[in-house]
């Protein structure tokens, strides 16, 4: 799914985790959100479980500053929060490793230096990548010659 368009479900769907998403950083907005398709399906599920929580803590809610890739895995954080919000952070966190961050894939994961990131991509992405058929642009994983092959 578009990055953008991505987002904008994620805005939809758990409006208070991502009640920053598309504010400046001085209205409490987001700093942050970059992260390969391949790791969506590992954030809307990620995302539901805090949202449940979020809901239900009193006063003040805690929201998602920044999400992003760093050395292959994924970073998630947020304003503030409590034990279990980060104990479900840091076990997706964990569970990025083993996610192909451009397609998702979950079989045959490895972490990889491709020029100078190091990024977490299966043996399909792997190839694709010393092919040169995968690239990236700005951080953005960008497929070329899609349907060519
Ligand atoms: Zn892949």
């Amino acid at each position: 799914m578009d990055k953008e368009v991505f987002k904008n479900r994620l805005k939809k769907e758990f409006p208070l985790l991502y009640s920053g998403l598309g504010k400046g950083w001085k209205e409490g907005g987001m700093l942050e959100f970059n992260i390969g398709e391949g790791w969506q399906g590992l954030i809307l599920e990620l995302s539901a479980k805090l949202e449940n929580i979020i809901e239900k803590l009193p006063g003040e809610k805690p929201y998602a500053v920044q999400v992003k890739e760093k050395f292959a895995g994924l970073r998630f954080y947020m304003s503030e929060g409590t034990e279990e919000i980060f104990e479900i952070i840091h076990k997706a966190e964990i569970d990025s490793l083993k996610i192909c961050e451009c397609c998702g894939d979950a079989g045959g994961t490895h972490t990889r230096t491709l020029s100078y990131w190091v990024k977490t991509l299966c043996d399909r992405c792997i190839a694709d990548w010393e092919s040169k058929d995968l690239v990236l642009a700005h951080g953005d994983f960008i497929r070329k010659n899609v349907g060519e092959k």
